[in-house]
């Protein structure tokens, strides 16, 4: 197939077929699109979105995400706004997407068949090669986790304009989806506010289990079903309908604070008792202080515990991202962020 490449591109500078495509390499709306490397967005979304040659930074990878502070995406926005003078941003998603449910135990039979040999997955593993092949599982979400990533990241400058939208990957139509500013980072499209305890999320369709201030209305008496409101709380785990889909919605938000922080932490373990080390641990934990926050108050608040014997039973849907539920999996991961912690 390349060969046939080659040959077609020769005959296409012979006939001069690029002339109606030079330009330089400033973008003339001043636009970046980040989306999915999805062949069937190669054409359509340029065209959909009315995008010609010169017009706009397009980065695509595998979903169109933000996956860490350091991610590529990140990299060419950077370049795309600093350099070439970019003002807005558009993260688009798509339907059908194929890194929707992506999972690393879907890619390691292939990397075995491929030969690959185990011990080298076995480094990426403790590398964090499950989180970073993961997919997300909730497309309005990835987008919001997205747009919320790019807005607050730290060297993003505070004037761009950045938006999420999903197309339609057969008609090429555009949906917004609502990105609320200082969104929480979980993607669930809840508010931020200060104080409710949650580490940075609101709104009962967070699912997060900030439910103990007076913001937040998870499972009060009223709104469950079961009757059982006893606190904050419903103790009916992924038993009752309502609080089942919380739970789910729950386990997926902490699962994606989980893996980012996991990745975050990764390369400082083993030097906790190194000074130096531990300060670097911290630095690279700073922009994860809401995700923390929020994985510390799921443990002491019981949800966790409720979650996971909720899993053990069966009652949480089989396609949701549930690292966190791993055996002891949070509770090592807060002892070692608890190490680092300790600043003499
Ligand atoms: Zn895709």
């Amino acid at each position: 197939m390349i060969d046939e490449i080659l040959s077609f591109n020769r005959d296409f500078v012979a006939r001069k077929a690029y002339e109606p495509f030079v330009t330089d390499k400033y973008p003339s709306k001043k636009l970046a699109v980040l989306t999915c490397m999805d062949t069937r967005l190669t054409e359509l979304l340029p065209q959909a979105l009315g995008l010609r040659n010169g017009d706009a930074k397009i980065i695509r990878n595998a979903g169109g995400g933000v996956l860490f502070e350091a991610d590529s995406a990140i990299r060419s926005l950077l370049v795309a706004i600093y350099e070439l003078g970019v003002e807005e941003v558009m993260v688009v998603h798509h339907s059908g997407c194929g890194a929707c449910h992506m999972s690393y135990a879907e890619f390691k039979p292939h990397f075995l068949e491929r030969g690959i040999p185990e011990e080298v997955l076995a480094a990426w593993e403790k590398w964090g090669i499950a989180e970073w092949l993961e997919g997300f599982h909730d497309t309005e979400a990835s987008v919001r986790r997205t747009v919320e990533a790019v807005r607050s990241h730290s060297l993003m400058p505070k004037d761009i304009v950045v938006r999420g939208f999903i197309i339609d990957s057969v008609t090429g139509a555009l949906t917004e989806v609502d990105c609320p500013e200082n969104g929480c980072r979980c993607g669930c499209g809840g508010e931020h506010e200060e104080g409710c305890g949650c580490g940075g999320h609101d709104g009962e369709a967070c699912g997060c289990g900030g439910g103990e201030g007076h913001h937040c209305h998870h499972g009060e008496g009223e709104e469950c079903h079961h009757g059982d409101s006893e606190g904050g709380h419903c103790h009916h785990g992924g038993g009752c309908r309502r609080h089942g889909a919380q739970a789910a919605a729950r386990v997926d938000a902490m699962s994606w604070a989980f893996d980012r922080v996991s990745v975050a932490i990764r390369p400082y373990l083993g030097g906790a008792d190194d000074p130096a080390a531990r300060a670097e641990a911290r630095k690279a934990l700073e922009p994860f202080q809401d995700e923390i926050a929020a994985l510390d108050y799921y443990q002491r608040s019981g949800l966790w515990q409720q979650d996971y014997e909720a899993d053990e039973a069966g009652r949480l849907p089989a396609d949701i991202r549930r690292s966190v539920l791993s055996q002891d999996g949070l509770y090592n991961l807060l002892e070692e962020i608890g190490f680092v912690s300790k600043t003499n």
